[in-house]
């Protein structure tokens, strides 16, 4: 038995536009409604939270230094395919909170840009492997 959308729910997707669909700080892999390419998209915190929509191609720190300097959101990537979950890093105009791990220990996203191409042309598996062999599909 599914319930209903509250009726909150239905009021903020009516005005932020946002997904109903993600619920909870779990990000999805999703493809960019306006430039086709593949996404990692979710809230990144259980109050206050933002949107983070994120390239899955992973940042060595070099790479990392440059999306500061090019004032790109980065996120740090946690869990594993299919359970994937971001936290803000580095938010530009935001002064950081504690300290960071360096990216070459943690995985580090930047936010999804349409016009420019992912800083690392590494990408991260976005889904659970399936196994090789589906036990319950055996014909015989
Ligand atoms: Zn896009």
């Amino acid at each position: 038995m599914t319930q209903p959308t509250p009726q909150w729910l239905i009021l903020h997707t009516q005005q932020t536009g946002d997904d109903p669909t993600l619920t909870g700080t779990q990000a999805h892999p999703r493809h960019c409604k306006k430039c086709g390419r593949l996404t990692l998209t979710g809230y990144d915190s259980h109050i206050m939270a933002g949107l983070a929509i994120t390239n899955p191609n992973p940042l060595t720190p070099r790479l990392e230094a440059a999306a500061v300097i090019l004032h790109i959101p980065t996120y740090r990537l946690w869990g594993t395919p299919g359970h994937y979950q971001l936290t803000p890093r580095h938010q530009p105009r935001i002064p950081p909170l504690g300290t960071h791990p360096p990216a070459n220990q943690v995985t580090v996203l930047a936010q999804h840009n349409c016009h420019h191409p992912p800083l690392s042309r590494e990408t991260l598996p976005t889904r659970p492997p399936q196994s090789a062999i589906d036990l319950e599909r055996i014909p015989f």
